[in-house]
């Protein structure tokens, strides 16, 4: 057996890595670069294995819609892909790139087989959930007397929303784990600190009669974010505010949530329509917004769209505030600039000053070195190869898990014997 890093290979963005046998030859993820552009990647593969809908881990199955492929994954991983690619699609027409239309989306949406356990040319594969977004699930592939398993993006934590990973279904001593490393050299807050955190923040911008603005992605962070508010006000932990999304992605996806609730908690599971809130408003437009107000918005990294319009617009009062519950944010993000330099430039090339209070609580959905290390510790992999982080994060969880395994983290191309 071969494996073969294609994309994610000591970085966040790409993930695609080549199983291949004898007898076949499978992809684990088929993502794009986090700046949406679409990989030239090999396209002779008996089938692509989706670990979760995000596009930096399925964006670029566009590519591979005249292929017909045979993709693997779960049944909301294949709705949210389908939105997510044609979203993608829109926004690169707008930049003036054609080289996808949905005629190519559509020809993906035909290709899926939703179903946890598959067969392929003598390749035995099996998902299990891995926490981190709904339907994201961690794959194990057997095949000629060799175990692989690949994490995806994965974490142990439970979310408000969302169970963890249990490692108790990842199956232990495979020849080859091939681990995400997103937070390999970082130890996070537990998560009912980083919550107090966040309400804090909130309860503090309120008292000020100030703007929150919250970028996140349309998928799970929207909805997550507007639960957690929605179920604050609720109970009365925050005053009554105007709180809104706009995304009618997130709207959207927010629907196959309320239709799919037994992907998520006890307690969503026992709720009627968990995702209709009862205090938060999804709105077309940002001239719809009443101020004061905290708004729910896309994109994630405050590269375009509402995000980067309400940034502009904020960000010169200091009695408003952003918060950023993202950990990794790309080079080129305006919101980094705003965060690290109080000053980010908007579309239209204006450099803009930020007297806001902007704040970064980390509430992900990645595994953080801790969680990593306990993965090694019960899995008790023979090998770890570490994908899906910079190298910083990589040789930093590397240090801390080489006793415990053999540890590679491979260059991309980079094609390693099992
Ligand atoms: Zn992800």
């Amino acid at each position: 057996m071969k494996i073969e890093v294609l994309g994610g290979a000591r970085e966040v963005g790409g993930s695609c890595i080549a199983v291949e046998t004898d007898s076949g030859k499978i992809a684990l993820d088929y993502g794009t670069k986090l700046d949406g552009e679409v990989k030239k990647l090999p396209k002779d593969f008996d089938a692509v294995i989706i670990s979760h809908a995000h596009l930096d881990h399925s964006g670029s199955l566009l590519s591979l819609s005249k292929e017909n492929p045979l993709i693997i994954g779960s049944p909301i991983t294949r709705e949210v892909t389908g939105d997510l690619l044609r979203d993608m699609i829109k926004i690169q027409n707008e930049k003036g790139n054609f080289d996808f239309d949905n005629s190519q989306a559509d020809n993906i949406d035909g290709c899926w087989h939703t179903s946890d356990s598959f067969a392929v040319h003598g390749m035995k594969i099996q998902l299990q959930s891995a926490g981190h977004v709904a339907g994201a699930k961690i794959t194990t592939i057997q095949a000629e007397g060799k175990k692989v398993v690949y994490t995806g993006d994965f974490c142990f934590h439970d979310t408000e929303i969302l169970q963890g990973c249990k490692y108790e279904t990842i199956p232990k001593k495979p020849d080859v784990l091939i681990s995400e490393s997103t937070y390999g050299g970082k130890v996070r807050l537990p998560r009912n600190e980083l919550i107090d955190q966040f309400l804090r923040q909130l309860r503090f911008t309120m008292k000020n009669r100030g703007n929150v603005l919250i970028p996140t992605f349309a998928f799970h962070r929207s909805q997550e974010m507007a639960k957690r508010i929605d179920t604050a006000i609720d109970a009365g932990v925050l005053p009554r505010y105007n709180v809104y999304t706009i995304s009618n992605l997130a709207n959207r996806i927010t629907g196959y949530y309320n239709r799919n609730k037994q992907l998520f908690t006890k307690e969503i599971k026992q709720q009627n329509s968990p995702f209709n809130y009862r205090h938060v408003k999804h709105l077309y437009k940002t001239a719809q917004i009443q101020e004061p107000a905290i708004v729910i918005c896309t994109s994630g990294f405050g590269h375009a769209g509402a995000s980067l319009r309400l940034l502009a617009e904020w960000a010169d009062n200091k009695n408003n505030s952003v918060i950023l519950t993202s950990g990794y944010l790309p080079p080129d993000s305006p919101l980094k600039s705003a965060k690290e330099n109080q000053c980010f430039k908007t579309a239209e090339g204006e450099t803009i000053s930020v007297k806001a209070d902007v704040q970064q609580i980390e509430l992900s959905g990645h595994a953080d070195q801790l969680e990593l290390i306990q993965l090694i510790a019960k899995v008790k992999p023979k090998r770890t190869f570490l994908v899906h982080g910079d190298i910083e994060q990589a040789e930093a969880l590397s240090e801390k898990i080489q006793e415990m395994t053999d540890v590679c983290i491979p260059k991309e191309k980079e094609i390693i014997s099992v």
